[in-house]
């Protein structure tokens, strides 16, 4: 238990200033600056406390931290696998912890596209600084490590541009939200009930009035949970807050744009030792083809090995005793394609489609041609991309003649780790489900505050920009109401 989080222990009737539903970085940020300005404020979890600063990446931490032991799909002609985190702390404590800002080009884009009042780059930018301050992000303090090498060494011999990318932790470890901005609200008097999950708000007109939750008790039982509040802020996440919105009724422009980041990922199989279970990532990106492709290293552990070889067994079998010669790279793009959330009467999770352009498609094929290209360079001799049946490559020029590439959309497996845009804000209202400060049109008193509300695909790593605009509109929602 986290110092000041509490378990119920039977039915119980909840009053608070503002109730915020999810404690990821958008309810995390909100929570802390509520309870700095002296608000009563409850937060409901559904998943567990996290004790652990490092990524989490066991069986167990999948099991315990992950949403469906991290593998849930969007549905669609091409199937997305996607991760969420589901703990205190939401996708922050399993996550890598990489730390970007959205450029300003786009943000300035957003705020034309979307009418978003105060918004762009120069808006943002004390935002930002503060999230940065906040999870001490900077850029890396560790040595360079053979994950690392693979990608400057390969970068270098083709001329293309890299960037180390920025990370949030110390001596301690990850600087997630349970580390940072939870601790200090709980020691500020926050309430935190976590394995609690909201399955309802009521409403009364234009006003959001109470809400229905169910909460485990020390012995795991499930007991009833009411909340009455002045404000709620949904934080559940690009997923769950459309899906609990449109549980309770309110439907305008909620979880109808879904925006991802699809990503192919290879196994590469490299002649000199690289040991990657002993240096987890690399905090570098091939920033070549920004903003559409983006490459780089992805967590690795055993059990991710495990994966990667069981997606194809047949080819891949042959590597099983060759784990300190293997490493795990990706593609990945700023999609056009657009994804849905739906409510089902009796489902208890709802169902998520995506779908995939043509372009997209291209984009992923030539983001796969330059990983491969990058992967060669740098030494490797094998390269199993994420392509159902496929041989692998075993030399630089096989990539460019192979005709499985025609076919990626039927035989692909690509994921995301990295979703957003399901309740975009803006004064636009034919596109937007928020005002341009996460007020929920047509309501007084219920606002979003987590990534559901990025109006598009940022191109970069989501969690700095979630916090930015949660920091920025609690900002004005405190000053609105003059606290
Ligand atoms: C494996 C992985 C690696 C990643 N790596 C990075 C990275 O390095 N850098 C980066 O910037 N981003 C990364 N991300 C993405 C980043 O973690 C997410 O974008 C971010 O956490 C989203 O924040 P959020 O506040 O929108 O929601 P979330 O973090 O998803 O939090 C929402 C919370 O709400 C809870 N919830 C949902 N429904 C309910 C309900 N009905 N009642 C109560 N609680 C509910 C959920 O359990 C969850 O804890 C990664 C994500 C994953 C999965």
């Amino acid at each position: 238990m986290i110092a000041g989080s509490f378990r119920i222990s039977g039915p119980i009737t909840f009053e608070c200033d503002v109730l915020i539903i999810g404690s990821g970085p958008g309810g995390a940020v909100t929570a802390c600056e509520l309870v700095t300005h002296g608000l009563d404020v409850l937060l409901l979890e559904e998943g567990p406390i996290s004790n652990s600063s490092r990524v989490i990446t066991s069986a167990q931490g999948l099991q315990k931290l992950w949403r469906n032991n991290g593998l849930t799909v969007a549905l669609g002609r091409t199937p997305v696998s996607y991760a969420e985190g589901r703990c205190v702390g939401g996708g922050s404590e399993i996550n890598s912890a990489i730390i970007q800002r959205t450029p300003s080009i786009l943000l300035d884009q957003w705020t034309k596209d979307y009418d978003i009042k105060k918004f762009g780059g120069p808006e943002l930018a004390p935002h930002y600084d503060k999230a940065y301050k906040l999870i001490n992000a900077r850029f890396p303090l560790m040595p360079s490590n053979p994950l690392s090498e693979v990608m400057i060494q390969g970068a270098a011999a083709l001329d293309w541009q890299i960037s180390p990318l920025e990370r949030s932790d110390d001596a301690d470890g990850k600087r997630s939200m349970s580390a940072t901005l939870l601790k200090k609200a709980l020691s500020q008097g926050l309430r935190l009930v976590s394995e609690c999950r909201v399955d309802q708000i009521i409403f009364k007109g234009k006003k959001a009035y109470s809400a229905k939750a169910v909460a485990l008790d020390a012995q795991g039982r499930r007991q009833p949970v009411v909340i009455f509040f002045k404000d709620v802020f949904i934080a559940a996440g690009a997923v769950h807050t459309p899906s609990l919105l449109l549980r309770s009724g309110v439907k305008k422009n909620i979880g109808r744009t879904l925006r991802l980041h699809p990503t192919l990922k290879a196994l590469a199989y490299f002649p000199q030792l690289i040991e990657a279970q002993k240096h987890i990532l690399a905090p570098y990106a091939v920033t070549e083809f920004m903003p559409d492709i983006r490459l780089g290293c992805s967590v690795f552990r055993p059990g991710f090995f495990g994966m990667a070889l069981a997606e194809d067994w047949q080819y891949r079998s042959h590597l099983q005793a060759e784990m300190d010669h293997c490493a795990i790279y990706y593609a990945m793009i700023r999609a056009q394609g657009i994804g849905r959330i739906y409510s089902i009467p009796g489902l208890r999770d709802p169902l998520v489609t995506f779908r995939l352009t043509d372009q997209d498609w291209a984009l992923l094929r030539r983001g796969l041609a330059a990983l491969s290209k990058l992967l060669f360079a740098a030494g490797a001799t094998e390269i199993f991309p994420s392509i159902r049946g496929h041989s692998g490559w075993h030399k630089d020029d096989m990539m460019a003649a192979d005709p499985s590439l025609e076919n990626l959309p039927k035989k692909a497996n690509p994921f995301t780790i990295h979703i957003f845009s399901s309740c975009p804000m803006g004064e636009n209202q034919e596109r937007c489900a928020t005002n341009s400060f996460g007020k929920i049109h047509g309501l007084e008193n219920a606002y979003i505050a987590d990534a559901s509300l990025i109006p598009e695909a940022p191109g970069v790593n989501p969690q700095a920009t979630i916090m930015a605009i949660a920091d920025r509109n609690i900002q004005h929602f405190l000053k609105l109401r003059n606290w």
